[in-house]
């Protein structure tokens, strides 16, 4: 077999500019992420709680968060929200309403097994009616209504949350900001793992997140407010388990994002 060494030239020359243009790319891929970093550290603009709500707000506006009509449905939502999405919460909210019994005095005179079965569809069912029924009992009981716990300091608040059972941290602090209007930040494994990826804070906890918001934010109310819902939308719309980081608004501000998506 005769082996035209013209042939063999011009295809090793049409590899090398492929591979030329590849690696182009690359480098061009390279230096388009460090110049948006060395912008934003020339600019001392390194990503901040502050310079990230400010992003957010842009795209999200107002999110209205928490979404409900009253402030029973709030404290109702913050104890079926727990381990499920909010579409199961919301399911189960809406048969409560169509019950009648989308309130803490109704329900703490609703038998456990049929608060059960109206909450089905947040999981955990059983545990999650037992909780929320003693919870109302104890508020409907020692105080009559919500209105009436306004009046309390906030470590009285605390204190009454926190001793009931299916109380932690991330729904003492939504029952806090969201049904008293208190300078809470609510931390939930969202707002974790968008801290991590937005590279805020490399190993982020529900302590220092919370205390890094206040001390970059502020403790206004409505702006705590709708941070968090703010977060709650980014984590659905793309930061999800698996990122949709190609179409996320924030990807330039974002390590993982510039990390790990390859075009400018
Ligand atoms: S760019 Fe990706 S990792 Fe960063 S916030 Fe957006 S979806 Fe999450």
């Amino acid at each position: 077999m005769v082996i035209d060494t013209n042939l063999i030239s011009m295809l090793h020359n049409i590899g090398a500019i492929i591979l030329t243009s590849r690696q182009q790319t690359e480098e061009q891929g390279n230096l388009h992420k460090q110049g948006i970093r060395k912008e934003n550290k020339q600019r001392g603009n390194r990503i901040n709680y502050r310079i990230f709500y400010r992003e957010l707000e842009k795209i999200y506006g107002n999110t209205g968060w928490w979404p409900a009509e009253t402030r029973d449905e709030i404290v109702i939502g913050t104890i079926l929200t727990q381990n499920t999405s909010w579409k199961n919460v919301e399911k189960s909210i809406d048969q409560l309403k169509s019950l009648g019994k989308c309130n803490l005095a109704a329900i703490s005179s609703l038998p456990v097994e049929k608060l059960s079965q109206a909450i089905r569809s947040s999981g955990f069912y059983n545990q999650k009616a037992k909780r929320l029924h003693e919870l109302s009992k104890k508020i409907v009981s020692e105080f009559g209504g919500l209105d009436k716990m306004a009046f309390l300091s906030d470590s009285e608040l605390i204190d009454f949350f926190s001793s009931m059972t299916g109380v932690g941290q991330e729904t003492l602090d939504s029952i806090m900001l969201y049904v008293f209007d208190k300078p809470h930040f609510v931390v939930d494994k969202y707002t974790l793992r968008i801290s991590m990826r937005i590279g805020i804070e490399s190993v982020p906890t529900l302590e220092s997140v919370k205390s890094h918001v206040i001390a970059e934010i502020g403790n206004d109310v409505e702006t705590l407010k709708n941070f968090h819902g703010a977060l709650v939308y980014l984590a659905k719309d793309y930061c999800r388990k698996t990122p949709l980081c190609k179409e996320c608004p924030v990807r330039k501000s974002c390590d993982y994002g510039m990390t790990h998506v390859t075009e400018p």
